[in-house]
């Protein structure tokens, strides 16, 4: 073998090919890096809202329902959930927090309402289980404590949600 063929000279075209070749990559890398940033600042969206949704559910039970539920539901008892979309809409932009109270009631908290109120929800299994074609699932506002027990004696009256009023308070 010759000193001439062990350092071939590359022709032009070799040369392109190989940049080329090179740019091609650094593109590719690009390409990868802005996917994960995005995909970071997305997972950092979905967190943020989480906790954000959590830590005011919190507050709100603590500034609404400062003898009951309070004194009985902690911070770890809810579960924060993201919005759905990619993006907040104005007004709207945040996720929700639920707190499971067992027998199938759920505590529901949404952001998407005024701070200035708890906008707390029950959701409660109706005991009729739905015969009474009623929607098997209520929702019933509550904005403070006296509410919430007034709800809860309902709810244990056993009676069909949709058609028996509450009692007057
Ligand atoms: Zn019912």
């Amino acid at each position: 073998m010759t000193e001439e063929t062990m350092h071939a000279v590359a022709t032009p075209l070799e040369l392109v090919r190989a940049l080329a070749m090179g740019y091609r990559a650094a593109l590719e890398r690009e390409r990868a890096e802005a996917e994960e940033a995005a995909a970071q600042r997305e997972r950092d969206r979905r967190e943020g809202e989480i906790a954000m949704a959590v830590y005011e559910a919190d507050e709100q039970v603590d500034m609404w329902f400062p003898n009951l539920l309070a004194g009985a539901l902690l911070r770890e008892d809810w579960t924060g959930y993201p919005s759905m979309g990619p993006l907040p809409r104005p007004g709207q932009g945040a996720g929700c927090a639920v707190a499971h109270l067992g027998e199938g009631l759920w505590l529901l908290r949404e952001q998407a309402g005024a701070r200035e109120l708890p906008g707390l929800r029950l959701l409660v299994p109706c005991a009729c289980e739905g015969f009474y074609e009623c929607d098997r699932y209520h929702e019933i506002e509550i904005g403070e404590d006296r509410e919430l027990l007034a709800a809860l004696t309902r709810i244990e009256s056993g009676a069909c949600l949709r058609y028996f009023a509450p009692d007057p308070l």
